[in-house]
């Protein structure tokens, strides 16, 4: 059976995510019971202020800045869906994957103040 593959855009927002994350999502893609894309990684820091001026964020300091984070999307049947379920099913496969390849990653789905299912990010222990 083909497997789920990453859109051109998901491939482009990838670009200057640091490669260990970028190892996770395409493992976590290849395994995943739900497609998924990426929506945004490397953000500027402009961007990121508006992000917090319009409450979307907490941090002037995202990981986004600097390529430690990405965000996805889950396309459940080939459409966008923001049901947690979703991102909760992707999240338990990237945390396999992190154990397997001792890569830790923070997931958004866990934070108590603006939880966000669709943020993932290299933790900063590990990856200042
Ligand atoms: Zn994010």
């Amino acid at each position: 059976m083909e497997h789920f593959k990453f859109s051109k855009s998901s491939e482009d927002n990838l670009k200057g995510v640091h490669p260990d994350l970028c190892i996770i999502m395409r493992k976590a893609l290849a395994l995943s019971p739900v497609d998924f894309g990426i929506s945004e990684g490397l953000r500027n820091k402009k961007r990121q202020l508006e992000l917090v001026a319009k409450g979307r964020s907490l941090t002037n300091n995202s990981r986004h800045i600097t390529g430690h984070a990405v965000d996805i999307f889950a396309l459940p049947n080939n459409a966008i869906s923001w049901e947690f379920k979703y991102y909760q099913a992707i999240a338990n496969i990237v945390f396999e994957l992190s154990k397997t390849l001792s890569i830790e990653i923070e997931w958004g789905g866990k934070w108590d103040d603006l939880n966000d299912g669709t943020h993932f990010e290299l933790s900063r222990k590990d990856y200042p």
